[in-house]
């Protein structure tokens, strides 16, 4: 029996429609494979924002991926017509020694990146909403700002159906192995074979990729919204940056201007601090003691912001030992199965680089992208 498809994606979240769109656009006939319904809210791609930024702190070999990542958002917005990116700046604020400060700093000069450094008395006077303390400074990066997870994952998917990928939704994968020279995959409808797969999981890696051998930590991450006290105009993303924020302690909180107009409000979380979890064991509700230590911290920057609180979601973020993602060929079966999981709760300003990626791989073998970063042989047993 020849192969149904010459690539198959499991998972279309975030990184898998990326993957199937830029598949598809090569001339490969690709097969999606998706365990719940198009765009939902039950991985990690939902909640209405994503921070983009290119200053990163992580560490300056983001930098390549994240200018190219900017070129193929806006190409996305254009062939798909939807809105997904509104570049509104963004600050990365607290002690100049802090790793959100000088890290910034770091990858903004070592790639010449446009960026500007203020002072608390400059921060206070261009943004009225944070209160910074005097020892406290932020790195102002006009290019930063908010892209749009659902908008995101729906623009692949129109793409990629369009592009002639054939998407099936509410299918899961049990079960996947190498067959002749590719890879057989089941689920409860069917049986297929391909020349290649491509494994998108998200948070289900730590079962759809065992024998990886990467030790994941999936985190529960709560979103918070609130209406901010005195209204939500200083809040509109015309005057308004991103923010992420880190204190004395080393504490991050993020946030983002009020975008969906005078009744939705500000949406902010801390990045990272969640509890260890499971997709199937993950306690959906957010409790008073949360929203009231979200709202204290906050509070500290934005004294307005915890004005009445609205709404929170959850999300879960698959964290890596060192943070960093995991893109590559599966080391056990290099000729026919590549990887994108691991992306530690800051993967979603990448998605459409990773997409392109994740094509090279499975049609090429190799990228051009500088991926060292990602091989998962740094984190497996014998290597930690
Ligand atoms: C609260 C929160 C805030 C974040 N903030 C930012 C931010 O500001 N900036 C940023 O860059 N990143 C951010 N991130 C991280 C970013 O959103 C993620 O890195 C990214 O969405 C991960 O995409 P993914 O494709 O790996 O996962 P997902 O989008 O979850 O996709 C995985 C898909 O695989 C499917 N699947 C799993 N198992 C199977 C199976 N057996 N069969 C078929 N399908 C299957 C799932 O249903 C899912 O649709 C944040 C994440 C969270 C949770």
């Amino acid at each position: 029996m020849s192969p149904t498809h010459d690539v198959i994606v499991i998972g279309l979240g975030g990184m898998g429609s990326a993957a199937a769109h830029h598949l598809a656009a090569r001339g490969a006939r690709v097969l999606g494979l998706e365990k719940f319904g198009p765009v939902h809210n039950r991985g990690s791609s939902h909640g209405g924002s994503r921070i983009t930024r290119q200053s990163y702190f992580e560490d300056p070999a983001y930098v390549p991926l994240l200018l190219r990542s900017y070129e193929l958002y806006a190409s996305l917005e254009r062939d798909s017509g939807r809105r997904v990116a509104t570049l509104c700046g963004g600050v990365m604020l607290g002690r100049p020694d802090s790793r959100t400060v000088s890290g910034s700093l770091r990858s903004a000069e070592k790639w010449n990146l446009p960026h500007e450094m203020l002072d608390a008395r400059e921060i206070r006077r261009r943004f009225p909403t944070l209160t910074p303390d005097d020892d406290e400074v932020a790195l102002y990066e006009e290019r930063a700002g908010l892209l749009r997870p659902e908008s995101t994952v729906a623009a692949h998917l129109q793409l990629a159906t369009q592009g002639g990928a054939d998407l099936h939704f509410e299918e899961p994968v049990t079960r996947w192995e190498p067959y002749r020279d590719g890879v057989r995959v089941h689920t409860p409808e069917d049986t297929y074979t391909a020349g290649q797969l491509v494994i998108c999981p998200g948070a289900w890696a730590p079962r759809l990729l065992a024998d990886l051998g990467v030790p994941f930590t999936i985190e529960r991450q709560i979103m918070y919204w609130f209406q901010p006290e005195g209204g939500v105009r200083p809040y509109l993303p015309e005057r308004h940056p991103i923010y992420i924020w880190e204190d004395a302690a080393g504490v991050q909180v993020y946030g983002f201007p009020a975008i969906d107009g005078t009744e939705g409000g500000a949406k902010v979380a801390f990045f990272r601090k969640g509890n260890v979890c499971t997709p199937e064991t993950i306690d959906r509700t957010v409790y008073e003691h949360e929203v009231k230590a979200m709202a204290e911290q906050a509070g500290r920057l934005l004294p307005t912001l915890p004005g009445t609180f609205l709404t929170a979601s959850t999300c879960m973020y698959s964290t890596t030992p060192d943070e960093h993602f995991v893109v590559a060929r599966h080391p056990a079966h290099p000729g026919s199965v590549t990887v994108a999981c691991g992306f530690s709760g800051h993967g979603f300003k990448f998605v459409p680089v990773v997409g392109e990626i994740l094509a090279d791989l499975a049609l090429k073998g190799g990228t051009a992208h500088p991926i060292e970063l990602f091989d998962p042989s740094r984190l497996t047993a014998a290597h930690v």
